[in-house]
């Protein structure tokens, strides 16, 4: 966990209704995410503009916030709305992030795309951000998360791509290299969204774990299962190829949260937090 930045602290605030104690990790770098609870009935959290639906569960709120990508590093403000109307602020110390950079030279037509393909490149984006959307919050899968596949990370979240010269978007998942034909896991419980065959991402998984969460895998040799499926943390949903735009075989794996990508990595490694200790005047970290 510390490689990615993230120290488990406890942030104390004070609340008209008396003291209460929200958890969230004290630093958190871009494009990370983690698991925020929240003593009350809390409904979602927002930070720099993003808001991030909470679930209910016994005496208090839990679910998932993320950094984005492109946040500057420095002192942010995480806000917590009650269903009673009342707000409360905690502050999150953004750490700096240096994304590694690679140069890649690539002969042209293998970087340019015709009209046709560029169209049904848009129109495959489209249906996969769409999928991304609906915030389902029955069921939600708060983990714990699982690699999808036995493998090294041949390329990590971030990374940020230069083709010929050209900056192109930054690399939003991690990747996998593993054989063709290691089979692929889900990283939790959730729900079959999409399946399909697309031109860049080739044969494609996408799960819905719930509360604006989704898990992506990409350039699948063979997927296992279809659309509206329920599938537990571990269990098979294909198997690595390198259909679509590849190289070579591996897995790419992606996470999205509310729309945002997010670092599969840091859900990953996501620990229990430690326990709460109660004061006079609130609560401790330990
Ligand atoms: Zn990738």
């Amino acid at each position: 966990m510390s490689r990615f930045g993230i120290s488990v602290l406890i942030v104390c605030l004070l609340l008209s209704a008396g003291a209460k104690a929200i958890e969230a990790p004290s630093a958190v770098a871009p494009g990370e995410a983690f698991l925020l609870r929240v003593p009350g009935r809390a409904k979602e959290a927002c930070l720099l503009k993003h808001c991030f639906p909470l679930v209910s569960l016994g005496p208090e709120a839990r679910g998932f916030v993320a950094v984005p990508y492109g946040a500057s590093p420095g002192r942010a403000v995480l806000e917590v709305h009650f269903a009673s109307g009342k707000r409360a602020r905690v502050g999150l110390n953004i750490i700096p992030k240096t994304f590694p950079e690679e140069h890649l030279k690539l002969p042209p037509k293998m970087v340019t795309f015709d009209k046709k393909t560029l169209a049904r490149i848009k129109r495959e984006r489209a249906r996969l951000l769409e999928a991304l959307k609906p915030v389902t919050r029955e069921e939600p899968y708060l983990g714990p998360f699982v690699r999808p596949v036995e493998g090294r990370l041949s390329s990590p979240f971030g990374l940020r791509r230069i083709l010929n010269g050209q900056p192109r978007s930054p690399h939003m998942g991690v990747d996998f290299a593993a054989p063709e034909g290691t089979p692929v896991v889900a990283f939790g419980d959730g729900q079959v969204v999409l399946t399909g065959d697309f031109y860049l991402s080739g044969r494609t998984v996408v799960i819905n774990h719930g509360l604006g969460l989704y898990s992506i895998y990409c350039h699948l040799k063979e997927i296992v299962v279809t659309e509206g499926d329920k599938v537990r943390r571990g269990q098979r949903i294909g198997l690595v190829g390198r259909t679509g735009r590849v190289t070579g075989p591996h897995l790419h794996f992606g996470v999205s949260l509310t729309g945002l990508r997010v670092d599969p990595l840091s859900l990953i490694t996501l620990r229990p937090f430690s326990v709460r200790k109660e004061t006079s005047h609130g609560t401790e970290g330990l």
